[in-house]
């Protein structure tokens, strides 16, 4: 189908406001690599998949609402992925797709490489596929995970499932912890004034790690500064994910830094021409 140029493509519904066809292009051409990534936005996900066989297209993301119902339409799956019960990647291999999740090395990267995780507990605000990736990941890099949600039952089977303990969201004023993570759309583009935990709790955490990436500085964000914590920005989690499915479709060294400046350069523009 292609003439030589590799085909990449993001599956989810809407599609229109992410960012990862602006991340994954600037990457390909950065590396040399003569490939084009596009983003569809798909109705029945099973029929999706099968035009990834039938067009020979190199590798896909899934976002959001597919992340779990793509797993049945696959023929294997990494050992990350079925834990947590979400797939974030396809890779083809000649035929043969591949399930992968990179979310959770997404989310590892961004807290290692400024707090650490080893012996250190996490509130985890949120039940849904970013949750379960950030429990993974607490869990593997030692640290202990504190599940809030809104819907108390949906976090109670996370920490089932995972080894993690729950808490009831409304009683976050009582926990204190090394990091509180924002697993929930809260705060997402277009509802940029939601914030999802109450801002005077945040005191209790010494860093506040937000998997919202658009807009830039989201209220949570804002709020964690205010109140003295510091903080992580959905932007790296988001850059790491992408960096590794190129990694995984491509077996380059992903140019991480270039992929977060062009990301964060078209998340600053934005914000710039709400204020300008
Ligand atoms: P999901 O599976 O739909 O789960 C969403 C979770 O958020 C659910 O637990 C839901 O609670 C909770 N929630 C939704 N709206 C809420 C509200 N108004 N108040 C309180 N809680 C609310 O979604 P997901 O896949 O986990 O994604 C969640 C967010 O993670 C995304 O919006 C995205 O911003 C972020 N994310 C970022 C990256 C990245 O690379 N930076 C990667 C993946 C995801 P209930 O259980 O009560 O419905």
């Amino acid at each position: 189908m292609s003439g030589g140029i590799k085909i990449f493509a993001l599956f989810g519904n809407p599609v229109g406001h992410s960012l990862s066809p602006l991340m994954h292009n600037a990457a390909f051409k950065k590396l040399g690599i003569v490939a084009m990534y596009v983003p569809l936005s798909v109705d029945r996900i099973g029929e999706a998949v099968s035009a990834v066989r039938s067009l020979g297209i190199s590798g896909v993301s899934v976002t959001i609402p597919f992340k779990t119902a793509v797993m049945d339409h696959l023929d294997c799956m990494d050992e990350a992925a079925r834990e947590i019960g979400a797939v974030n990647t396809i890779i083809n291999e000649g035929g043969k797709l591949a399930g992968a999740n990179t979310d959770w090395l997404g989310l590892s990267g961004a807290v290692s490489s400024r707090l650490g995780m080893s012996g250190k507990t996490f509130a985890v605000i949120g039940a849904g596929g970013a949750a379960r990736a950030a429990a993974y990941a607490i869990i593997k890099g030692g640290g202990s995970p504190v599940i809030l949600n809104r819907t108390a039952k949906k976090a109670e089977e996370l920490a089932r499932s995972s080894g993690a303990d729950a808490w009831p969201l409304e009683r976050i004023g009582r926990l204190k912890a090394e990091g509180l993570i924002n697993a929930t759309p809260v705060g997402m583009h277009p509802a940029e004034g939601g914030i999802p935990v109450p801002p005077m709790c945040l005191k209790n955490f010494g860093w506040v790690i937000e998997t919202v990436y658009n807009p830039y500085e989201t209220m949570l964000l804002k709020a964690a500064r205010a109140s003295g914590c510091r903080t992580i920005r959905g932007l790296e989690m988001f850059v790491r994910q992408g960096a590794e499915q190129i990694r995984i479709w491509t077996g380059a060294e992903p140019p991480r830094d270039f992929m977060k400046r062009t990301v964060a350069a078209a998340l600053k523009k934005t914000e710039r021409g709400k204020t300008g």
